[in-house]
């Protein structure tokens, strides 16, 4: 099919047609329809497999999170008494606050500076019942503890805030906690996109960011605004069950947010989260794309990408990465991002 997008962005995606005599149909010979969808800024596929699976929570999570509670180390209480502690040079009094919030090192560390950070005291949150006001203590939190750590660092540093919530995306605790680190190494997935961004600003002489966006919307794709964040769902997915991204063009890294920054990100994400969870999913990672909090050549605009998680069987704990995911480095989706964008669209619009 011959690529489609707007203006300088091209959608680029190969239909697949596999046939198989399905045992479903009497044993016919069918037509079974995939697709790959190639990454507009770095190139990199994914593949759409149209399954209905259906994405339902076990029953007990509430149950368990309740009978975890009385050990949980985030709970009030506990968090003040039994959590590790910075040292003194880097945070005064060990653990950083900012309200009900507190930051808190990660007992086991992704790199120098690696930290746990709890939002607030609640302990029990449906996925689909995130307040705003969790969301801005996170987010606001992250950012005041990066300003006041990241200077007292030495080298050109990323600051990477991340969420995962529940097991499926890889949460050890049920009681909601973000993660924040400090890396000069942000990983293979930013140092190919910032890569491909400076290419992309050399060759166009402007962000990439900005003529994405445009060609997301005339695709029918952007979702939603809130303040200075466009929503949409990617044309090359990342989430088996679909995913979103927020985009604040201008800004670059989580520092660079000021307070209504943050709560429009948070009116965004509790719509999208909503959505999702209306389709019976309850975990998701959140995590925030930044460049180097040095970096002035304006290649780059902030990003929240958000990532519902499942379980492919719920009862055998089938995750849903498999070899495609971790082996080959390719992502897989079982819903078209169309469907996607139209299903949080009807989010968006509600109050
Ligand atoms: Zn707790």
């Amino acid at each position: 099919m011959a690529p489609n997008g707007s203006g300088r962005v091209v959608f680029r995606r190969e239909p697949r047609v596999a046939r198989l005599h399905d045992p479903r149909k009497g044993f016919s010979l069918s037509d079974v329809e995939s697709e790959i969808r190639y990454d507009p800024l770095t190139g990199e596929s994914s593949r759409i497999c149209h399954f209905a699976l259906p994405a339902a929570a076990p029953s007990d999570i509430s149950a368990i999170a309740e009978a975890r509670r009385p050990g949980c180390p985030f709970c009030p209480g506990k968090v003040d008494t039994i959590t590790p502690r910075f040292p003194e040079e880097l945070v005064p009094g060990g653990r950083f606050r900012r309200g009900e919030a507190v930051v808190f090192p990660n007992l086991f560390p992704y790199d120098e500076l690696s930290a746990v950070l709890v939002p607030a005291s609640r302990h029990d949150l449906a996925m689909g019942d995130v307040p705003e006001s969790l969301v801005v203590s996170g987010v606001a939190t992250a950012r005041d503890f990066l300003a006041a750590t990241l200077p007292r660092m030495a080298g050109d540093l990323f600051g990477i805030v991340t969420w995962n919530h529940m097991p499926p995306a890889g949460g050890t605790q049920l009681h909601p906690h973000m993660q924040v680190v400090a890396t000069s190494e942000p990983g293979n997935a930013i140092r190919r996109e910032l890569a491909a961004e400076s290419a992309w600003l050399e060759a166009h002489g402007r962000p990439f960011a900005p003529d994405l966006l445009a060609a997301e919307e005339a695709a029918g794709r952007v979702v939603g605004r809130t303040g200075g964040w466009t929503w949409y769902v990617p044309f090359a997915p990342t989430g088996v069950l679909g995913d979103c991204r927020a985009v604040l063009p201008g800004k670059s890294s989580v520092l660079e947010l000021d307070d209504g920054d943050v709560a429009d990100l948070a009116a965004g994400l509790r719509r999208a989260l909503r959505g999702f969870a209306a389709n019976g999913l309850w975990s998701f990672n959140l995590t925030f794309v930044p460049d180097r909090s040095s970096d002035r050549s304006g290649r780059h605009a902030l990003s929240a990408r958000l990532l519902p998680r499942l379980y492919i069987d719920p009862v055998l704990h089938t995750p849903d990465a498999n070899y495609l995911h971790m082996l080959l480095g390719e992502r897989f989706s079982m819903a078209w991002p169309e469907e996607v964008a139209e299903r949080l669209r009807k989010a968006f619009s509600e109050p």
